[in-house]
């Protein structure tokens, strides 16, 4: 992979805390990187160190294979968009997008042709005259996209862009940003602590905890194939099943947990007798009746505790023995939920196995 922003060993202290541990990231041309993380973890400062606007202890920030460390922001081309976007209220929407084309005397034909792609880009056109109170939240938020990729940048960098908008408008939002992201293959580095938009908008996510990079992957890779329980759990809801590896016969692996045993198709070099954690998401378990068959090896008998109906599916509640497992079952027919006793039947193709057992279990 050829590297177009790269990170690398990047340590940033504030005193003597440790904001950025050692930080590697390569991120190509044209995809859109997530920096995904709890509160804290240091996402919006490693993005301050490629936008200039803070300088690592060690490590270096390079750009198109030059190093960006010591330059100001002004000098490195990488525009940031902040969750609060600040338009000036007092300027229409035209001289919000043309003021930096301004500062920089730009002609007036040139300015005038450059803010018109970006209403086009950014589907405005016809909003030129207005102020920023007399557009919607998802306009005002266009705005500043287009203010920040008028000068003709190839590097956006989005800190929580879309948290002041509501949940459906920040999902229209989040679409149309990807479709023009893609369109014009703009080099995106977004940070987010919604892992919904980070599965939905990103090509690498990169999942942060305390100023290291925990995974770096695909939505797919993070999602399925999390590298050990943090990841499994800060992405999505998850059921952690511990139990212990067993290489059968014929090489194949099951995992013993609580007297039943599990088949799993994943291939690893785990070897029989190990602790492990099997990483399950809640789509990854699908409820029977106790009549109905399933595969030895596959099923768990549970009550079902509780249950919500979401429209497309239902999330429930089993309970296994001292276990609660959540599932979610798109079987919704319209004679509403299940209750009583059921079978948990695993799709063995989505367990995922991690080595060890409780918090310290990883891939
Ligand atoms: P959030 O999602 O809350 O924005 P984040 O992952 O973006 O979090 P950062 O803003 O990068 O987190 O902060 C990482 C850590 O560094 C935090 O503990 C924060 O308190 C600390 N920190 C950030 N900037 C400074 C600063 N200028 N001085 C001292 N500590 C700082």
């Amino acid at each position: 992979m050829d590297a177009y922003i790269e990170f690398r060993n990047v340590v940033k202290k504030f005193d003597d805390f440790v904001a950025l541990d050692h930080v590697s990231l390569q991120i190509p041309k044209g995809a859109f990187v997530t920096l995904l993380g709890p509160s804290g973890c240091g996402k919006t400062t490693l993005m301050r160190q490629l936008a200039g606007f803070s300088e690592p202890e060690e490590g270096d920030v390079l750009v198109d294979g030059k190093r960006m460390n010591g330059l100001p922001p002004f000098k490195r081309n990488t525009p940031l968009v902040f969750q609060e976007y600040a338009l000036f209220p007092h300027m229409t929407v035209y001289e919000n997008i043309s003021y930096g084309l301004k500062l920089k005397k730009t002609p007036k034909e040139e300015k005038d042709r450059k803010v018109a792609e970006m209403l086009e880009m950014f589907n405005l056109q016809g909003l030129e005259g207005r102020f920023p109170k007399q557009l919607s939240g998802g306009q005002q938020q266009r705005v500043a996209f287009a203010r920040a990729l008028v000068m003709g940048q190839e590097i956006l960098l989005l800190d929580e862009p879309l948290s002041n908008l509501d949940a459906k408008l920040r999902v229209e939002v989040r679409t149309e940003l990807r479709q023009i992201q893609q369109k014009f293959g703009i080099t995106t580095m977004y940070v987010t602590h919604d892992q919904d938009e980070a599965l939905s908008m990103s090509d690498i996510i990169a999942v942060m905890r305390r100023g290291r990079i925990e995974q770096i992957g695909s939505p797919w890779e993070i999602y399925f194939r999390p590298a050990n329980r943090f990841v499994a759990d800060f992405v999505g809801t998850v059921n952690f099943l511990e139990g212990t590896a067993r290489r059968e016969a014929d090489g194949s692996l099951s995992v013993d947990h609580m007297g039943m045993r599990l088949r799993v198709d994943e291939d690893t070099d785990l070897q029989g007798g190990e602790p492990v954690t099997l990483v399950v998401r809640p789509e990854g378990i699908s409820l029977l009746g106790l009549e109905e068959p399933a595969p030895e090896g596959t099923a768990l008998h549970g009550v079902i505790e509780n249950y919500s109906f979401l429209g497309r599916m239902i999330r429930y509640w089993v309970r296994v023995g001292t276990e609660v497992f959540v599932i979610d079952d798109a079987n919704v027919d319209l004679t509403g939920a299940r209750t009583g006793d059921v079978q948990l039947r695993l799709d063995t193709r989505k367990l995922h196995v991690l080595k060890g057992g409780g918090a310290d279990a990883a891939g």
